[in-house]
C-alpha cells in the first residue's frame, strides 16, 4: 500500500489521501475536495483513481465528487446510511465491509458515527493506517456541532477506535496540530512530548506535518488522556459540571464542550 496526503490549502484545513496498490496503479481517493490537487498528485505518481472514499457527508469531504468522477470514472463509496445526503453513491458501507483497491489493498470499513451519524473510517490492517475523516485527528476528535453526538462519539472511541493496534498511523481529514496540541497543553502543562511535538510541527508547513501514530496519540491527545491526574483536576476546576467521582466518559464528554469553547 502506498498513501499519499494531499493538503487542499483551504481556510478548512482538509487534508485529502489517496490511497494505491503499487502492483497495479489502482488508488483509492479520500474526500477529494481540492480534486484537482488530488488528481495532479495521482498523476505525478502514474495512479489511476477507480473508487472515491467518503468519510462522511460534510461539504468539504464531499464537494469535489462530481468533478473527480467526471474527469476519471471513479465509483463513489460511503456510509450506507448517507445515501440520502451524498449523491450519487455507488456503494453504501456498514461495519466489517472491506474496500479492495488493486490486487494489495484492503481497508476494512469501521463504522464510526459521533461527528455524524454517518461515518466511516477505513483502516489497513497489514500496514497499519487510519483513514479517520473528522472523527479522530491528530492530537484531538472531531466536533459534533453538525448533525453529531459527543456521547456517541465516546461510544465510538471506546469500541472501535481503543482496539486498534498501537502502531497505527493516523490519517485525519484535517490538519488541527497547533489547536489541538495547544488544547491539550492547557489542561496538562506539564505534558512534555505534547509541548515537544508543537514546537516541532511550528517549524512545519501544513503540507510537512508529521504523521502520528496512536501510541503517540495516547502521550498527546487529551482525548486518550481521560485518566490522566493532571486533566482530570483541570476539568473538574473548570466550570464544566462534573459527578463526584467521574468516570472516562464523564471527562470525555467534559473536554468536547471544553474544546467546543476553546
Ligand atoms: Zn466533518
Amino acid at each position: 500500500m502506498a498513501i499519499e496526503r494531499i493538503w487542499a490549502d483551504n481556510p478548512a484545513r482538509n487534508f485529502h489521501y489517496l490511497v494505491a496498490c503499487e502492483a497495479t496503479g489502482e488508488a483509492l481517493a479520500i474526500d477529494p475536495l481540492n480534486w484537482q490537487a488530488v488528481l495532479e498528485r495521482a498523476q505525478t505518481r502514474g495512479w489511476r483513481i477507480t473508487q472515491i472514499l467518503n468519510t462522511h457527508e460534510h461539504w468539504d469531504h464531499i464537494g469535489g465528487n462530481e468533478a473527480l468522477r467526471a474527469a476519471t470514472g471513479a465509483t463513489l463509496l460511503a456510509h450506507a446510511g448517507a445515501l440520502g445526503s451524498i449523491a450519487g453513491v455507488d456503494r453504501g458501507l456498514t461495519e466489517g465491509d472491506v474496500i479492495t483497491v488493486g490486487s494489495s489493498v484492503r481497508l476494512r470499513c469501521l463504522d464510526t458515527p459521533g461527528h455524524t451519524y454517518t461515518h466511516i473510517c477505513a483502516f489497513d490492517e497489514a500496514q497499519p493506517a487510519l483513514f479517520s475523516g473528522d472523527t479522530l485527528f491528530n492530537a484531538g476528535v472531531g466536533n459534533c456541532h453538525n448533525g453529531g453526538d459527543p456521547e456517541v462519539l465516546y461510544e465510538t472511541f471506546r469500541k472501535r477506535l481503543s482496539s486498534l493496534p498501537p502502531d497505527t498511523q493516523v490519517f485525519p481529514g484535517h490538519e488541527y496540530f497547533a489547536r489541538n496540541l495547544g488544547f491539550t497543553l492547557a489542561l496538562e502543562p506539564s505534558n512534555a512530548k505534547a509541548a515537544a511535538l508543537l514546537e516541532r510541527c511550528a517549524q512545519l508547513e501544513p503540507a510537512d506535518m508529521p504523521v502520528t501514530t496512536l501510541a503517540q496519540e495516547s502521550e498527546v491527545n487529551a482525548f486518550f488522556r481521560l485518566q490522566q491526574p493532571e486533566i482530570v483536576d483541570s476539568v473538574s476546576r473548570s466550570h464544566q459540571p462534573l459527578p463526584e467521582r467521574p468516570a472516562a466518559r464523564d471527562i470525555f464528554l467534559a473536554l468536547r464542550a471544553l474544546r467546543n469553547r476553546w
